[in-house]
């Protein structure tokens, strides 16, 4: 007899995606002569920025000499690339990580998904509603969440983010032990301020809890009051862990390289009440079930703090929130709502009269030749709204605008 893991079998199907591939495929056989612009991805449309691609070559001749080629790369990162990014992200801003905090890996979704490993069965989870669905299946794998009941888990607390409070999701009005926060968020583009993320880790310390703070997006901030990092706020350093991405940051999403920060201070208790320092756990997580993350990719990292690679990296994100800017304004120019787009490369936009996301999305589909993605599909708190991307090509951008 094989046994396999039950909490698997709760899991539903992965059906936004492949739902909206399905409707858009339908629709394409139906009007094979119909131009389709897709807003939906999140995916990086744009090159590499060249000081990445010099570095990537110049590693990978190292590579091919006897004297400067690498093995295996340490399971925590390359030093050169573990001080780059404290000095950086960090020192820069005034916020004492040190580079043994900071472990290099394939990037942000691995560690938000595997970060769950070192934490027990029995953490009360919360997120906010909707979200990046990671945190989510990976509780529901690890048999935290309980049975799925149609649209919401079991034991997971959910903490709305609409309108109707700013996207500012309220304190768990219930004892928890882990919460879940992307700022700016994905999906909706909102942010927080530094004020209200002091609340956060206010009530963290209070209380004991746990902050996985996701800053993907942070290369997106535009607006001095948004914090770049959770370690901006005085006492983070004992209650969160950060998780950060080259993906969106310097277009790695193929290339494939993040890093998260877990500082000394953060310790966790044992069922039998002995507390160990969660850096240490993860170190030894990290080096029983991680190989590192290869030279050539730490070099390329590490090239997007050059000079002229910060450079070119600012011009690559001006032109994705110079999309954002063209979305959302042509959303507002139709009398709808629309959301986030200023610190981040997404726009979140209220359906007209309350219809379901499904609906609005067929409609743009259908009507407008525009691919959105339904905001239902990220929880319930996401029904009536649609996702716009900015990491599409300007003039496909333009164009979908200009069909509104
Ligand atoms: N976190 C959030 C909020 C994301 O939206 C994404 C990707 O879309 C990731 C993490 C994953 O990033 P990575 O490409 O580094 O795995």
């Amino acid at each position: 007899m094989i046994y396999l893991n039950d909490n698997y079998l709760e899991l539903p199907g992965s059906y936004l995606f492949s739902e909206i591939a399905k409707r858009v495929r339908t629709y394409r056989e139906a009007h094979p002569e119909a131009e389709i612009i897709s807003l939906g991805i999140g995916d990086v449309t744009q090159p590499l920025p060249p000081a990445v691609i010099d570095a990537l070559h110049k590693a990978t001749d190292e590579m091919a000499h006897i004297e400067t080629m690498r093995g295996y790369a340490p399971e925590q990162g390359y030093e050169f690339l573990r001080n780059t990014i404290a000095e950086h992200d960090f020192r820069a801003r005034g916020i004492d990580i040190d580079p043994s905090e900071i472990f290099v890996s394939d990037g942000a979704k691995s560690d938000t998904g595997n970060i769950g490993d070192i934490l027990g069965v029995n953490n009360k989870i919360a997120v906010t509603d909707p979200v990046y669905p990671v945190y989510v299946d990976t509780n529901a794998m690890a048999g935290r969440l309980g049975s799925f009941l149609g649209n919401v888990w079991e034991k997971l607390v959910y903490l709305p983010c609409t309108a109707e409070n700013n996207f500012i999701p309220e304190l768990p009005s219930e004892p928890v032990n882990v919460v879940y926060l992307c700022y700016p968020n994905n999906p909706t583009g909102t942010t927080l301020t530094k004020t209200q993320l002091k609340e956060w880790v206010d009530y963290a310390l209070r209380h004991n809890v746990l902050l996985m703070f996701d800053a993907a997006y942070e290369a997106f901030i535009a607006e001095d009051e948004v914090p770049h990092s959770i370690y901006e706020i005085e006492g983070a350093r004992q209650v969160a862990i950060e998780f950060r991405s080259f993906s969106k940051t310097a277009g790695f999403t193929g290339l494939r390289c993040g890093y998260t920060v877990v500082p000394k201070d953060l310790a966790a208790q044992s069922q039998k009440g002995a507390k160990a320092p969660l850096n240490s756990l993860w170190m030894r997580r990290q080096t029983t079930k991680f190989n590192g993350t290869a030279y050539i990719v730490q070099r390329a990292a590490e090239a997007v703090y050059s000079p002229e690679g910060k450079k070119q990296v600012r011009e690559i994100i001006n032109y994705y929130m110079d999309n954002a800017r063209i979305i959302k304004k042509g959303v507002e120019s139709l009398g709808l709502a629309a959301y986030g787009g200023v610190n981040s490369p997404y726009v979140w936009v209220k359906t007209p009269n309350n219809m379901p996301s499904w609906n609005f999305f067929d409609y743009l589909l259908t009507e407008k030749q525009i691919v959105g993605t339904p905001g239902s599909g990220f929880g319930k708190s996401g029904e009536g709204y649609i996702r716009f991307s900015a990491f599409g090509k300007k003039d496909a951008t333009q164009k979908a605008v200009a069909l509104f």
